[in-house]
């Protein structure tokens, strides 16, 4: 974050908002500039993302879906806007001992321990490994004892757009976001890549909610996406990954996505208007859609 930070500075802060009498690496300075960057870097990369994959991506024919809310977008991205702030405190933490030097972070390649194959490696390892975290603190949200108070507003969207990607209570979305904070810690990465790692864990958030459930035959089991997550806000207790279904299969969560056997959201809402079409033609509303029971009302 300190690249950010320092190009900040360089371009905006120094020469026009901070006193020059202050100096850059004074603490409580970094701090400040860290909350500003931090939230503004979010709400950006929240809104540029998500506006595209709610404009070109996202199926507008699900907001006819029966468990699509009411404002449902509205509130997702109201939701969104007020927990950041909490978010970015314990997050902006974490960057601010980066920016003093705490992580292991490094700046050029010949810093790599293993040169280029090193940061090829660092970022799969870096996937694998959030991946995992997210996994098990993911279901830890669902545990009775925590999942009312922390996580259930993520659920409240049952079939959700690319706005209910950042839709989480303040603790909740800083536990699913700490192993992408602790990484750099315990593992060298390069900052640019870091960066990069950053956006990408963001738009890949995005893209779990984008209701595009179509993915390569060849990756259908391997990667968790769109049609498996929004199995997730369905059904629950299916599906926690973020990136691959590994963990899942490996904690015997694994469920394979209705949408992949021809009874996901679309072909609900396909029988729904056959259905209805059908009633018209018969002149009576009594012939029946098939019934979603299984679904559980938590
Ligand atoms: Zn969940
Ligand atoms: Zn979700």
């Amino acid at each position: 974050m300190d690249l950010v930070l320092n190009y900040a500075d360089s371009c905006v802060l120094t020469p026009y908002v901070y006193p020059s009498t202050w100096p850059e690496e004074n603490p409580f300075r970094q701090l400040i500039s860290l909350f500003i960057i931090t939230n503004l870097g979010g709400l950006a990369i929240y809104f540029l993302f998500g506006t595209l994959s709610y404009y070109f991506i996202f199926d507008h024919s699900l907001k006819k879906h029966p468990q699509f809310l009411e404002n449902q977008v509205t509130r997702e991205i109201k939701y969104s806007v007020k927990s950041l702030p909490w978010i970015s405190v314990p997050t902006v933490a974490i960057f601010f001992a980066e920016v003093r030097g705490y992580s292991r972070l490094y700046d050029n390649i010949e810093d790599s321990p293993y040169g280029w194959f090193g940061v090829i490696f660092s970022m799969l390892s870096f996937l694998f490994f959030t991946d995992m975290c997210i996994y098990w603190i993911h279901r830890f949200l669902h545990h009775k004892l925590v999942y009312k108070r922390l996580h259930k507003p993520h659920h409240l969207w049952k079939v959700p757009t690319p706005f209910a990607s950042h839709a989480f209570h303040p603790v909740d979305g800083f536990l699913q976001s700490i192993p992408y904070h602790i990484y750099p810690f315990l593992f060298p990465l390069h900052k640019v890549t870091y960066l990069g790692l950053y956006i990408f864990v963001n738009v890949w958030t995005i893209s779990i909610h984008d209701g595009d459930y179509r993915v390569p035959d060849v990756l259908k089991q391997i990667i968790n996406g769109a049609a498996h997550h929004t199995d997730h806000h369905l059904y629950f207790d299916y599906n926690y990954g973020q990136y691959f279904t590994l963990w899942d299969k490996i904690g015997g969560s694994f469920k394979n996505p209705t949408s992949f056997e021809g009874m996901g959201p679309h072909d609900y809402l396909k029988r729904l208007k056959e259905s209805e079409l059908s009633s018209m033609r018969n002149g009576c509303g009594d012939e029946k859609i098939p019934s979603r029971d299984s679904l559980k009302n938590k």
